[in-house]
């Protein structure tokens, strides 16, 4: 699926990235008493095959990972039109958690922004919170392979101070729609950032969207295709907040960061790729994974723009 010796070849990958010392970790204590040294890779091609180097199996919570998933999910619950009218697709150019209701906008500019991704988890029809929060646990499970668990410091730490998400929900509330109570939808979004994934996991996650909503391996469709073809669009252009334009020129794969650490990568047709590092820079990128990734689309030739023959 990625020609070369995937092995010897993400190993020697990790060790190109391992000296890059830029970036800080996220303020939240779960993610700011990480051990900075941590690395990890992992690939998950579409036919399931799985090539890990590094800390693979180290778990942390999915953080804004989730959000294209949900956005997948929302679409599939109540159609591309109705999440249109409430969520849009242009890149902003903003910080992940700016209230970017300002200026006239009646929603939120993506969904990859925590307004637009906020208006997402309210558009999963449960019939209450509860609901809402099993249906996409189920759906990250089973893109994941395995039953996830929420990380219960990380919920409580991100409730602790959720002041600025719970501003953004009332905003959306009072100036675009949010189809529940902001409350209600703050708590739900922070138990989905809560979720414990591993980047081999993530990669899974990942393959998933490669191949079109299909769980590689179970051969599961978890997402229509039309779903699948509008999350891979949005983490094209808006996956990597306000430095989405420089990831498209640099390594053109549809991705998604957290602020945990993760990225993930997601090259249709091909595979899933997702790395590990608690080190981010300054839009909440981690370093060493945008560097990580920037190798891997150059040696793998694997920017979606290049012609396939
Ligand atoms: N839970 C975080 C928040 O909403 C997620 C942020 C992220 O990973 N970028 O603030």
């Amino acid at each position: 699926m990625f020609a070369r010796d995937l092995p010897a070849y993400l190993d020697d990958l990790l060790d190109r990235v391992r000296d890059d010392d830029d970036g800080e970790p996220d303020e939240l204590p779960v993610h700011a008493e990480a051990d900075l040294d941590r690395l990890a890779v992992a690939v998950v091609g579409v036919d399931g095959q799985v090539c890990t180097a590094g800390d693979a199996e180290f778990y942390y919570p999915i953080q804004s990972l989730s959000k294209a998933v949900v956005y997948g999910l929302a679409i599939d619950c109540v159609g591309m039109e109705e999440v249109l009218r409430h969520i849009d697709v242009e890149p902003s150019g903003d910080a992940f958690n700016r209230i970017s209701l300002e200026g006239g906008q009646n929603r939120p500019a993506n969904p990859m922004i925590n307004a637009g991704a906020l208006t997402a988890h309210s558009l999963v029809d449960g019939h209450d919170a509860e609901h809402r929060f099993a249906r996409i646990r189920e759906l990250l499970s089973a893109m994941a392979g395995r039953e996830l668990e929420m990380d219960e410091d990380s919920y409580r730490q991100e409730m602790d101070d959720a002041h600025r998400n719970l501003g953004i929900a009332h905003m959306v509330k009072a100036l675009s729609e949010l189809p529940d109570d902001p409350h209600d939808v703050v708590d739900g979004y922070s138990r989905q950032c809560a979720l414990r994934v591993s980047t081999v996991e993530l990669a899974r996650i990942a393959a998933t969207l490669a191949n079109d909503g299909v769980v590689p391996g179970t051969e599961e469709r978890v997402l229509s295709r039309q779903a699948t073809r509008h999350v891979l669009s949005v983490m094209l252009t808006c996956g990597m907040y306000d430095s989405a334009g420089d990831w498209v020129s640099s390594v053109g794969i549809p991705a998604k960061s957290g602020v945990s650490g993760g990225i993930v990568g997601a090259v249709p047709g091909r595979g899933g790729i997702a790395t590990y590092s608690p080190r981010l820079d300054k839009h909440g990128n981690s370093t060493r994974g945008q560097v990580a990734f920037e190798h891997l689309a150059v040696d793998l030739d694997l920017h979606v723009l290049r012609p396939r023959h």
